[in-house]
């Protein structure tokens, strides 16, 4: 019988390679490696992956207010009275949420958009979903909004889609007779092109504090 010949192995652990391969960050070599990893340790531990993938997948739903993974809804921090629900903060991802709730620089509530416009990879405005921004946003304890996207790029192209958006809720605000929010946009303290995810506390929380008004 001729050895089984290709992408390496067997069928099953080629698709295991395929399947890791699909995660953000991970090429082909270390989809490889980590799949022999894994038919190489005992059976059991393996499969705690599998189940703590099972488990999250079944029990983490996004907040219906922030859109923070959360196992409740709303999560504990939309639910939590002791902060400043006057106050929402916009960030990329729910990991620059943890950042910047790591810092306790900030009080406010968060709503994360979870994409990010980048012409290069073809993501368009569709991917941000600012009608649920703008639904979120319109609820009438919000005074101020602060756009907290990274200081690159794409992060200032996405903040420029996120001033529309807030414009057209000012717009329906001021139309019923309501105050407009205040739109602000976190300083430059932050270095151009660094990951609000990868800084220091103090830097995050002098971004904050130096946030300045996003309106012409
Ligand atoms: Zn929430």
């Amino acid at each position: 019988m001729a050895p089984e010949r290709g992408g390496g192995g067997p069928k099953s652990l080629q698709a295991l390679v395929e399947q890791l391969e699909r995660l953000p960050g991970i090429g082909p070599r270390s989809a490889t490696r980590l799949a022999h990893h894994l038919v190489r340790v005992p059976e059991a531990d393996a499969l705690m992956l599998a189940d703590a993938i099972r488990a999250a997948r079944a029990r983490i739903r996004p907040c219906s207010q922030c859109r923070a993974p959360s196992e409740s809804d709303p999560c504990a921090t939309c639910a939590d009275t002791a902060r400043d629900r006057s106050l929402l903060l916009i960030v990329e991802t729910p990991r620059d949420l943890y950042a910047v709730d790591a810092t306790g620089a900030y009080s406010g509530l968060y709503f994360v958009l979870g994409a990010r416009l980048s012409p290069l990879e073809g993501i368009d405005r569709s991917a941000l979903d600012l009608g649920a921004l703008e639904r979120r946003a319109a609820q009438d304890d919000v005074a101020e909004v602060c756009i907290g996207t990274n200081p690159d790029l794409e992060g200032d192209g996405t903040a420029l889609a996120l001033l529309e958006a807030l414009e057209r809720v000012n717009a329906a605000r001021r139309e019923h007779g309501g105050a407009p929010v205040r739109v602000t946009r976190l300083a430059r303290g932050l270095p151009t092109g660094g990951q609000i995810e990868y800084q220091s506390a103090s830097a995050i929380a002098d971004a904050f504090e130096g946030r300045r008004s996003a309106e012409s």
